[in-house]
């Protein structure tokens, strides 16, 4: 079984659904109201656990009741809680408005995630034990770029989702093996439109990048070696929450097992085409029998 580290974010999102979302200064009655588990961390360390690692989380939850169920969501998900802190105050919460045109307007809350903001005893170990250390960016930088220095310094691969997007220190960049931004965050991050065009930039930076390109699926390109791109399974999308934390819990999964490059984003494509036909985010992740299941020869294009 291979091992995955996750140093990230938990969030509790508090999710109202109403026709049409209020003005400011206006009141709406909804129609529903959920609490989901989230969090990209937390996310991508469900979904790697859900393909089939052995996963471990590392960052913070508070002393309130979310902090209990962010705590639990995981456990039963298998993901080992020994690294996530319980810190005093709020856990992290994303407040979320959905109108009946699927459009959204979210608040977040860092809480907890903010107090994330370096190793702690016994972090290392458990980066050193690991295969992969999957890292986002709703914890504060000081921290991911502390995780991903010790995970370079043991020999262990580093996923880095640059989301929310911002600029990266290079010391971070330095220390990422596979950087897997959305065709958004590859614009934001390069200034460039094109995705081959933003992959060849970034390719300056890390040695090996996917792009996710939402129903085209994805683009990977390394160092001297040209892109490559999957297509995604053709599905009817319900949702489409944390179809990319889903997509990088697999292809971690399917990298750390030793599998070919296009084998794995093929699996990993097929792992997150089976997510966007349900709705929710963690929830929606499928266990690996379904994507083994699902999963076919990858339709490819050349480079
Ligand atoms: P994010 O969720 O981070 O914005 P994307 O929208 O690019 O990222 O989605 C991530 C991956 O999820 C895609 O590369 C693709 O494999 C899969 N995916 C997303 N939307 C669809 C869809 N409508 N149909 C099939 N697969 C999808």
């Amino acid at each position: 079984m291979t091992a995955i580290a996750v140093l990230g974010s938990t969030n509790m999102d508090l999710v109202a659904y109403v026709p049409k979302a209020p003005r400011l200064g206006e009141t709406v009655t909804g129609r529903e109201f959920r609490t989901v588990p989230g969090g990209k961390g937390a996310n991508q360390a469900v979904a790697a656990a859900r393909s089939g690692g052995r996963v471990t989380m590392i960052g913070a939850v508070g002393t309130d009741e979310f902090g209990i169920r962010l705590r639990a969501a995981l456990r039963s998900a298998g993901v080992a809680t020994e690294g996530l802190r319980t810190v005093e105050g709020a856990s992290g919460t994303a407040h979320i408005t959905v109108d009946d045109e699927g459009g959204n307007s979210i608040i977040v809350i860092p809480g907890a995630n903010a107090r994330v903001t370096g190793l702690e005893a016994d972090d290392e170990a458990r980066i050193a034990a690991a295969d992969t250390l999957l890292l986002q960016l709703e914890v504060p930088l000081s921290a991911v770029t502390a995780a991903a220095a010790a995970a370079r310094a043991h020999g262990v691969r580093t996923v880095l989702t640059p989301a929310p997007v911002q600029p990266l220190p290079s010391a971070l960049l330095a220390a990422t093996d596979l950087l897997v931004p959305n065709e958004h965050e590859a614009a934001a991050l390069t200034g460039l439109t094109d995705p081959r065009q933003a992959a060849e930039a970034l390719l300056q930076d890390v040695p090996e990048v996917v792009i996710t390109l939402g129903a085209a699926g994805v683009l990977y390109a390394a160092r001297g070696r040209g892109a490559i791109t999957v297509a995604a399974p053709a599905v009817r999308a319900v949702d489409t929450t944390a179809a990319g934390d889903t997509f990088v819990g697999a292809l971690a999964v399917a990298l750390g097992e030793g599998r070919p490059v296009r084998e794995a984003l093929a699996w990993a494509c097929g792992a997150a085409a089976l997510s966007v036909q349900r709705p929710g985010a963690q929830e929606s992740m499928p266990p690996r029998t379904e994507i083994d299941a699902a999963s076919s020869p990858a339709e490819d294009g050349p480079a």
